[in-house]
């Protein structure tokens, strides 16, 4: 066996490990008294430093802050509080005959001590939504958030150290390497939200001690417009879910299929939209973010640079600035296949329209690749929602709108392959941090009991 003592979060890991049964058997109260905590520093405490710290990172507009980080929080907290009690309660299921005398249920358990990485995008939102359904399901966690946004991740750090001892919840910030090392540890739980590649990394680290995973992943997510949806709505949606965060959101659409009978109609309805919510000038508008890092400003220019070199043609946008990080709302038609946008997951404000003849080529197209996260679907037509829907599959979807599925927390949510493993939110993600138990209770003399040895004829016809 692996000896982990050398490992630099050993001591941490170990004082976890130690505590976890104490946290395990904290009551109802216990943990909701630690999601009061975290709702209250977020809610109050800390809300101005989080704007702060969202627009140093990402040039977050406020808005955008609120709906997507803070106020997603807090709508998880309060909806884990109002359902946590039936959770935690004891489930009865019934017992089939052959079981007579006893009766059975299942407990949901915390699996004990879990790690969570975290993305850049939604920093708040993807670190303390696990944490949330960590703490709710009562286990222990060290959280690893991301190195792109640092402002965001050292607020994290001050905020948990504020608010739990570290042999409850700590955070560790760092790159890559400290996220390796974490890896090392035999965790009885791992939640990673990140890309598809470095989902791989760390379920190949998980496998080695069998720790559970979930896993939040990204890629292409396809819109599809049918020749009977109403355009100007979809496009009015369709801008909305590209451009918020600059495009950096894992349920973003990333690319549109659309019937080429409407496609110019479509593209000129996108524009026009773009124009309304960010003006002529998105570099002056205060409802436009900007790319996280040179490295990502860089990969999307060259995706902007490839697709023109191979003759696409740049409906609006393509401008792009180094210093501050610019990247215009991009709309890119006619691009050959091998172009790269169509390619890797784009996670930036650039918009593929891709035209299909027939719905089953559009399909046959999104089957072509690795199943998305989300698929969305703008239609009036019945038949064609049910044709995309039945022969496609994705984590989640929404039909005539994008983006808001991720909102419901009544809703699992998650990708499928390549996309993610296991879902997360509300009840489902308080049963990825939970060991579903199973429990038979005998109460009187069990009917199987006149089956144990020694076999005798009679048995062996009884049992027949
Ligand atoms: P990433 O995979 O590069 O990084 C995620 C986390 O993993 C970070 O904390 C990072 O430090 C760590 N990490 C990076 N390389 C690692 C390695 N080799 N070994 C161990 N840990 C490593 O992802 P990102 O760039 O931060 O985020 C963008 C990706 O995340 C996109 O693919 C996006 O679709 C996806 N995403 C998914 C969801 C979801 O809920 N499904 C949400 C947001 C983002």
């Amino acid at each position: 066996m692996t000896d982990y003592k050398d490992n630099t979060y050993f001591d941490l890991f170990s004082k976890q490990k130690q505590n976890q049964f104490r946290v395990a058997q904290s009551t109802y109260k216990e943990r909701i008294r630690k999601l009061d905590k975290l709702q209250r520093a977020l809610e109050y405490t800390y809300r101005e430093a989080i704007h702060e710290a969202l627009y140093k990172d990402l040039a977050k507009p406020k808005i955008e802050a609120e709906l997507s980080e803070i106020y997603q929080i807090l709508g998880d907290i309060k909806y884990v509080k109002k359902h946590l009690r039936q959770w935690m309660r004891k489930q009865k299921v019934k017992t089939p005959i052959s079981l007579l005398g006893s009766s059975s249920y299942y407990i949901f358990e915390p699996k004990g001590v879990c790690l969570i990485i975290s993305p850049w995008n939604f920093p708040f939102n993807l670190t303390f939504g696990p944490l949330i359904s960590a703490i709710a399901a009562g286990n222990t966690a060290i959280i690893k958030p991301s190195e792109m946004t640092p402002n965001s991740s050292a607020l994290m750090a001050k905020i948990i150290e504020d608010l739990f001892l570290e042999e409850e919840v700590a955070l560790i910030q760092g790159e890559v390497e400290v996220s390796t090392e974490l890896l090392k540890l035999p965790f009885n739980h791992i939640f990673f939200t990140g890309s598809p590649q470095v989902g791989k990394i760390v379920m190949t680290a998980a496998a080695k001690h069998l720790s559970s995973v979930t896993l939040e992943l990204g890629g292409k997510s396809p819109t599809v417009v049918d020749d009977s949806a109403n355009i100007d709505a979809a496009a009015k949606k369709i801008v909305w879910g590209k451009y918020m965060n600059c495009g950096q959101i894992c349920v973003s659409p990333d690319y549109v299929l659309v019937d080429a009978k409407i496609e110019s109609q479509l593209i000129n309805a996108c524009k026009k939209w773009i124009k309304t919510y960010f003006h002529d000038e998105p570099q002056t508008s205060s409802s436009y973010g900007r790319i996280v890092t040179d490295k990502h400003f860089n990969r999307l220019k060259g995706h902007i640079e490839n697709a023109v070199n191979l003759g696409a043609k740049i409906e609006i946008g393509g401008d792009t600035e180094a210093k501050d990080k610019f990247i215009a709302p991009t709309i890119v038609s006619g691009l050959k296949e091998e172009a790269s946008l169509l390619n890797e997951e784009i996670f930036g404000p650039i918009l593929p329209i891709v035209t299909y003849h027939n719905l089953k080529d559009a399909i046959a197209y999104i089957n072509s690749k690795e199943r998305p996260l989300a698929l969305y679907i703008y239609s009036k037509t019945k038949a064609n929602i049910k044709a995309v829907i039945q022969n496609t599959r994705a984590g989640g979807t929404c039909i005539n709108n994008n983006v808001v599925h991720y909102a419901n927390h009544n809703l699992p949510f998650g990708g499928i392959n390549n996309s993610g493993i296991g879902k997360s939110h509300g009840f489902y993600g308080f049963r990825a941090f939970s060991n579903e138990r199973a429990v038979v209770k005998q109460h009187t003399f069990g009917v199987t009991e006149f089956l144990f040895p020694p076999y005798s004829s009679l048995k062996e016809k009884f049992a027949q």
